[in-house]
């Protein structure tokens, strides 16, 4: 077997153990709807569902990354199936695969730059000042040298380097 095969048998066996609590899915649709992001994009909660663990495809699926993860569809779902944390395992053999969705890349480069997923910006700055607040939020954005051990305990976790292969 070539190394591909072996990777593509690894990658086949991650997901479908991250979805073994899938085959308890009785399809009743409770799911989709009750999921907010399904009425505004395509994401068909029940669906993916279905399909997680069948093949590989579904780590090329965009539905992947429209889930909010507000968990609604998880605590609804009669047959009590972790399905918000079955697409997070699958985002992540995803990620690890090196196709992180484009936005969410975006948001994880903020976080590698700025130590927030969504840096401060000048509205936010003017408003805390407008209700008394001080201009800069008790976080790395006030503290420098918070924000530097942050980027270093990024890069010693792996995140750095998992965002720039996903770059490339
Ligand atoms: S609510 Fe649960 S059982 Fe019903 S379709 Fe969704 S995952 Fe399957
Ligand atoms: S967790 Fe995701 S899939 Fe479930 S209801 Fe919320 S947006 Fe929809």
């Amino acid at each position: 077997m070539t190394d591909k095969n072996t990777g593509e048998t690894e990658t086949m066996e991650r997901i479908q153990n991250a979805s073994i609590d899938a085959l308890r899915c009785i399809q009743c649709g409770v799911c989709s709807g009750s999921c907010p992001s399904g009425r505004h994009t395509t994401l068909n909660i029940r669906k993916l569902v279905k399909i997680a663990g069948k093949n590989t495809d579904i780590l090329n699926n965009k539905e992947l990354w429209m889930c909010t993860t507000c968990y609604n569809c998880q605590e609804r779902c009669p047959r009590d199936i972790g399905i918000v944390d079955i697409l997070l395992d699958i985002r992540a053999i995803s990620v690890q695969n090196g196709n992180i969705h484009p936005e969410h890349r975006i948001v994880c480069e903020m976080l590698l730059e700025y130590g927030h997923a969504v840096p401060i910006n000048e509205h936010t700055r003017a408003n805390r000042v407008n209700i008394g607040l001080e201009e800069l939020p008790e976080t790395v954005h006030k503290y420098e040298d918070g924000l530097e051990e942050v980027k270093s305990l990024l890069a010693s976790c792996g995140f750095r380097k998992l965002i720039e292969q996903n770059e490339s």
